[in-house]
């Protein structure tokens, strides 16, 4: 089917050497991606995508630019090239990474393990009741011994995961304070961020949270103070959602309820696909974009959507 519509998952705009979950998309690269948005598609924002599905009509060549997590590369690199090209966006923000002084905990696990900086040796860690030990740059390759550590850590309750993240980072000799390159977003360019006319925030949990790995009510704690707080940050409604860590598996029929509960109007996953009339809102497919220049850009949109840019 030709011109269909899509969401894009994106992260942040940064030139990031150590970045295992490729989440970093180069800034020229973001910009060539935003202008071939600009001048081949109908760019709209989460509210207007609602809009449209309710008037039971989403127009050909709909694409719906999203940002997750909160990176302050969100001011910094990212709205002036959105406003730039005249592109609209939905950032998806963890209210608790607000004003925080750490890096997101994947991030500071992969500089703690992976990076240039990494630590050497036995790192020992409790988790839950479990005791664990990795030998750290021995035989085993360091991209391995992160994913089973993070795998790890994911599940567990969000205070013990970062506490569980601060004894690695110090276990490896180096300052728990956040990279500037790593930073989260401050209170104050929130606030800029909402009142920008071209951005929509919505909410990403408090905690960044694995839901599914969490009870039904810390699942609906999760998901309602992370809108709540958010509201609190921006005075305004915040009214679309998406799940962290987004697969299906990742979420869940509880979660899914409580994003219903919550009141949100619409709601994101992290799976591809492309946008339909109908279908649940509360499960909306996004495309993961990677760093790619805009041949690649191009190639990916007209493979997943049938939108021919040529
Ligand atoms: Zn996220």
């Amino acid at each position: 089917m030709r011109n269909g519509s899509v969401a894009l998952l994106y992260h942040r705009a940064a030139q990031d050497a150590v970045d295992p979950w490729r989440l970093a998309v180069e800034p020229e690269h973001l910009s060539e991606h935003l202008e071939i948005l600009a001048k081949h598609t109908r760019p709209v924002t989460a509210a207007a995508l609602r809009s449209a599905r309710e008037r039971g009509h989403i127009p050909p060549r709909t694409v719906l630019v999203t940002f997750d997590d909160g990176y302050a590369d969100l001011v910094t690199e990212i709205a002036p090239r959105l406003r730039r090209a005249g592109v609209p966006a939905t950032m998806f923000i963890v209210s608790r990474a607000v004003d925080r002084d750490r890096e997101f905990w994947w991030d500071a696990l992969a500089r703690a393990l992976i990076g240039p900086d990494a630590g050497t040796g036995v790192l020992r860690l409790t988790v839950g009741t479990r005791a664990s030990s990795w030998e750290v740059g021995g035989v085993t390759p360091r991209q391995v011994v992160y994913r089973d550590v993070w795998a790890q850590l994911r599940s567990r309750p969000a205070e013990e995961r970062d506490e569980l993240t601060d004894q690695v980072v110090s276990w490896a000799g180096l300052p728990l304070a956040a990279r500037p390159t790593h930073r989260t977003l401050q209170s104050a360019e929130l606030h800029r961020l909402a009142a920008d006319g071209l951005v929509e925030i919505g909410a990403h949990t408090a905690n960044h949270a694995w839901l599914a790995g969490l009870d039904p009510a810390g699942q609906r704690r999760e998901i309602q103070s992370g809108r709540e707080e958010l509201e609190a940050f921006v005075d305004r409604p915040v009214t679309s959602f998406a799940y962290p860590h987004g697969g299906w598996s990742d979420v869940g029929a509880t979660a899914l309820e409580a994003v219903r509960e919550t009141g949100f109007d619409s709601a994101f996953l992290a799976s591809s696909g492309r946008l339909r009339r109908s279908g649940d809102i509360h499960r909306l497919p996004r495309l993961f974009v990677e760093n790619m220049d805009g041949e690649g850009f191009a190639r990916l949109l007209w493979r997943y959507a049938g939108i021919d840019v040529s």
